[in-house]
């Protein structure tokens, strides 16, 4: 079968929640632009001032780097740093070093809609903390969940794809582990569960923080 968008290319990926079947070169482009419309439309990155990514070595890490390398034409000037342990609204005391050398003013954390959900879902029924939902400010520095409305399975296929070497991810804490695991079953019998999750989540920022 040929890809629905070029027409072309053989199709080898299937997107239940659009129905459709894309070729690779179509499913990286759609999630490329997926992610440059949500930068766009919420403001989220000024490209004269400079970027830290924060470097876990996971593949959203890889597919945040590239994106805004592309997005930019190298024009923004990215700035790395390794994170071992990556807790979100906490800082190692060499990140917040760099971040006070540099003057940075946006930093990027590498994350996707899986996370975001698992972190209201965790938060809603244990902590009640949503300090750390969406994209965030803290001390004049705006974070960035640059890959937040693109799902773990998307973000692995296009790491593939693209041929990225990175580290796989394993969550250690039982809790994060069976809200993983209760999501990616509601979702396989209904493909856009995620999606409109994150579109809940959005709904009720504005009345949680
Ligand atoms: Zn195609």
């Amino acid at each position: 079968m040929l890809c629905q968008k070029c027409n072309r290319a053989k199709a080898e990926i299937k997107l239940p929640y659009l129905g459709l079947r894309l070729c690779k070169g179509c499913f990286c482009k759609l999630i490329e632009r997926r992610v440059k419309k949500e930068i766009r439309s919420k403001k989220l990155i000024n490209e004269k001032e400079k970027v830290l990514l924060l470097d876990n070595n996971s593949k959203e890490a890889r597919i945040s780097e590239h994106i805004i390398k592309t997005a930019y034409n190298h024009r923004v000037e990215l700035l790395k740093v390794k994170v071992n342990l990556l807790k979100i609204g906490f800082l190692s005391r060499e990140v917040k070093e760099i971040i006070k050398k540099n003057k940075i003013k946006q930093v990027i954390i590498p994350w996707n809609l899986d996370d975001e959900i698992i972190y209201f879902s965790e938060n809603l029924f244990n902590k009640g903390n949503f300090n750390y939902l969406s994209h965030f400010k803290q001390n004049k520095t705006s974070y960035i969940k640059l890959l937040r409305n693109v799902l773990e399975s998307e973000c692995l296929l296009f790491a593939r794809y693209r041929k990225f070497k990175f580290k796989k991810k394993t969550e250690k804490d039982k809790q994060r582990k069976d809200i993983k695991k209760m999501l990616d079953k509601i979702n396989k019998k209904h493909a856009e569960t995620k999606f409109s999750l994150l579109k809940s989540i959005g709904q009720l920022e504005s009345l949680l923080i």
